[in-house]
């Protein structure tokens, strides 16, 4: 696996402790570092000669030493439906993609948290692609800033209830610590101020991640992507199955300790004839019985190099009934982007498909 290609200090992947850290070394202020830190993350400033109240002589020695965003836009896609597609490129060339969900009472961003994915399941495009490496916490911090100042412009504030969504490339609990610094980033009172009730964290099903996560004292909300209630039907979406299976998973969840309202997210894609029949929703019902659970019923998103159809919106609609009878809430996902390649990955597996 290779690392970033960056000789210039990563700044906007830093705690403020750990910026103020930085700047002592260079000689400066803690007063500066909080300056700094203000211009990074309350105003999003997309150059150091924005930062105004700073001195020159200190705005040419950050512009030698430190970068601000390590990404760059290579192209936006624009849905009907007001989705943006951002194709990221990072420093050392790979790509990667975020995406901005505008909805009536809040907006969503997706983004990414690795460069491919090592898990590949069956249904997702990023699985087509392999891992390529895990994104630095900066990277990851670097989708959000670029996509609210695209969208925002910078220097206006991040509009509140802004959620976050791990749920681009990648599988962020294999890239841990990263993710987990870049979470804290988004939280900082101080700084972006994103709310850990609005920062969602999925998983595919990585136990021992699920359990480091549990024991994490500021912690995003967490997702599960289940797609499958039987390990039959898993194990053929889901390698990682094979190594924790539904039995582990579950269990999981049942010791992740919740807030008193809070429920787990488990996502359920709907594939055609696989994942969708009503028998199949009794067992969800069963195997989440125990469980303080919501479902996200998820039309799939095809892409020819994927075997799969998403099922009709009839059957999820009485998919779903089986399940509101059961009493366990869930909620269907209105698809989005759909006339801009949204299905996960599709936009820089296709991109690298064809270079
Ligand atoms: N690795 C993490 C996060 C990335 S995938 C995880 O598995 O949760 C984010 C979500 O997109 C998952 O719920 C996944 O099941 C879903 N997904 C992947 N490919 C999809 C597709 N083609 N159509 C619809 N949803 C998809």
């Amino acid at each position: 696996m290779s690392e970033p290609n960056v000789d210039r200090a990563e700044i906007i992947g830093m705690t403020s402790t750990q910026l103020k850290d930085w700047m002592a070394a260079l000689g400066e202020a803690p007063y500066r570092a909080r300056q700094l830190h203000q211009w990074l993350f309350k105003h999003r400033a997309p150059s150091f000669d924005a930062m105004t109240e700073l001195p020159r002589t200190l705005k040419k020695i950050l512009e030698e030493r430190a970068s601000i965003v390590s990404a760059r836009i290579e192209n936006i896609f624009i849905s009907s439906d007001g989705t943006r597609r951002y194709l990221l490129g990072l420093a050392d060339g790979c790509e990667i993609e975020a995406v901005f969900m505008p909805e009536e009472t809040r907006d969503t961003i997706c983004i990414s948290s690795q460069v491919g994915c090592p898990l590949a399941c069956d249904f997702c495009m990023t699985g087509v692609v392999g891992l390529k490496r895990n994104m630095t916490a900066a990277e990851i911090i670097s989708q959000v800033i670029i996509v609210l100042n695209d969208v925002y412009g910078a220097g206006n504030p991040t509009p509140h209830r802004t959620n976050i969504v791990m749920m681009g490339m990648g599988e962020p609990l294999l890239n841990y610590d990263n993710v987990m610094q870049a979470i804290q980033i988004l939280a900082d009172e101080d700084g972006f101020a994103i709310a850990l009730r609005y920062i969602t964290l999925s998983t595919a099903g990585i136990v021992p991640g699920i359990d480091a996560l549990a024991m994490e004292p500021r912690r995003p909300r967490l997702a599960i992507s289940l797609t499958a209630a039987t390990d039959e039907v898993r194990d053929r979406l889901f390698p990682i199955n094979r190594k924790y299976n539904l039995d582990s998973l579950i269990a999981a969840c049942r010791r992740f300790p919740l807030g008193p309202r809070e429920r787990l997210t488990f996502e359920y894609v709907m594939l055609d004839g696989v994942n969708d029949s009503d028998r199949d929703a009794k067992l969800l019902v069963r195997l989440l019985s125990n469980v303080k659970a919501k479902v996200n019923l998820i039309p799939h998103n095809a892409a020819p190099e994927l075997p799969y159809r998403s099922s009709p919106m009839q059957r999820i609609m009485e998919f779903q009934k089986v399940l509101t009878d059961a009493k366990l809430p869930s909620f269907i996902r209105r698809p989005r982007g759909l006339d801009i390649s949204a299905a996960c990955g599709q936009l820089a597996a296709r991109h690298s498909a064809t270079e």
